[in-house]
């Protein structure tokens, strides 16, 4: 892969990175397509990631479709899928030793009820970024939490690469596209959309100027409760800037959620823009 993009450099080619863990999508066409503008080769990696899921996730049940996947890729001109195996990712019996921590950002919200995810993810993307050498990548805003922990250890390491963000990409009724939905038995997928309408609720009361923040979260809990959800692991409103807990006086907040339905573990986020 390395060779092959080293190659592309050397001519004068700009180099696109979409990260992905394949089952590929909307959401992810989405990115595909913002970055395919900006760049001469655009790569796709699809890789589900061992290191990112816990020991009681869904790392074996987790939807693989790599045929349909390559031919969607195929179709959109795509100069390379990059696709390894766990083996040819993480060689030899051990996962790796080495450890990428950025504490303030992941001890919270999703960090604190998946521990060792966000090290993972941090891992298997400083991996792909040193393997394909893009000189540019793109993250969906769907996984917020992420998006901010890709930044900030790109940003403290010095990686020399540019990072874009594309917009979540939702079904009609607003439930955010995800490979995670397809676990969702229809009467699930038919309460899934009351998690965006409870964000979508939260946004709207802070732009009316409600500040009360525990009161308003506590709602948006209780209205997924209600809606059917079987459990709520956060409702919260955080800063854009480093999801720390508002101080009263950013121009960006975000709304974030993650709720069971079943054993879905679903997230979604709503920004609103404050003038300040
Ligand atoms: P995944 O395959 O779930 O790891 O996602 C790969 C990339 O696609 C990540 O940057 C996600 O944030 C992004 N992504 C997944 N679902 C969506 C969506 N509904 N809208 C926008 N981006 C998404």
């Amino acid at each position: 892969m390395r060779e092959r993009s080293r190659a592309w450099r050397a001519r004068g080619e700009r180099i696109g990175l979409v990260p992905t863990m394949g089952n590929l999508h909307g959401g992810h066409l989405e990115l595909v397509d913002r970055l395919a503008g900006e760049v001469d080769r655009l790569v796709v990696s699809i890789f589900v990631n061992p290191l990112q899921f816990g020991p009681d996730e869904d790392y074996d049940s987790y939807p693989r479709t790599l045929e349909a996947d390559l031919a969607a890729l195929e179709e959109r001109g795509v100069a390379a899928a990059f696709a390894p195996t766990a083996r040819e990712m993480y060689p030899g019996a051990e996962p790796p030793r080495t450890g990428i921590d950025v504490p303030a950002l992941t001890g919270t919200l999703c960090g604190a009820s998946r521990p060792g995810h966000f090290a993972g993810v941090a891992v298997v993307v400083v991996k792909l970024l040193n393997i394909i050498e893009p000189d540019v990548a793109i993250f969906g805003r769907k996984d917020y939490q992420q998006l901010q922990v890709v930044r900030r250890v790109v940003h403290d390491l010095d990686l020399p690469v540019a990072i874009r963000d594309g917009p979540v990409v939702r079904e009609a009724d607003g439930l955010a596209l995800s490979s995670r939905n397809s676990y969702l038995a229809p009467e699930q997928r038919r309460r899934a959309p009351a998690l965006y309408a409870a964000l979508c609720e939260l946004a709207a009361a802070l732009r009316d100027g409600r500040r009360d923040l525990a009161a308003l979260e506590a709602q948006g809990r209780e209205r997924l409760l209600a809606a059917g959800f079987d459990a709520v692991d956060y409702v919260a409103v955080r800063r854009c800037e480093d999801l720390a807990e508002p101080r009263g006086d950013e121009a960006c907040l975000v709304c974030l959620g993650a709720a069971y339905l079943g054993s879905a573990r679903l997230i979604d986020n709503v920004e609103v823009a404050l003038h300040v």
